[in-house]
């Protein structure tokens, strides 16, 4: 689902209320760059784009912009200067003995973003309304 947030500029989550061809839907999962919904009343998963004819719900403006850390690749506040602001990046070795979680300040942190996170409504193709 990040990958498709960042990849499309949208802010697809999992539970959101989206707009799929004009019908309200639900988004349940998503998987191989494809978005997995629900539309109201009907009992089938639907597997779409995640820029074909889906309007996605208009998310507040944060009160920080956001970017996608080019380091890290994921979604961070970002300070006054336009640059990443201090976060952590965290992971998991593995080793004969077992695995071990680490964090550590972020390398992108006072780096320009990869891009800014943008949360587009109508992204990509929309049908028309001549061809209702
Ligand atoms: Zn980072």
């Amino acid at each position: 689902m990040e990958w498709i947030r960042r990849t499309y500029d949208v802010p697809a989550r999992h539970g959101m209320r989206i707009e799929y061809d004009g019908k309200p839907a639900t988004i349940s999962g998503a998987g191989g760059g494809y978005l997995r919904f629900r539309i109201d009343g009907e009992k089938r998963r639907t597997v779409g784009h995640p820029c074909y004819r889906i309007v996605y719900p208009a998310v507040p403006e944060p009160v920080r912009p956001r970017g996608w850390c080019k380091h890290c690749m994921q979604d961070r506040a970002m300070t006054a200067d336009g640059v990443m602001g201090r976060h952590h990046w965290s992971g998991r070795n593995y080793s004969a003995y077992g695995s071990k979680r680490w964090s550590e300040p972020c390398p992108g942190s006072g780096k320009p973003p990869w891009k800014p996170v943008r949360n587009l409504t109508h992204p990509g193709e929309q049908r028309t309304e001549a061809s209702r």
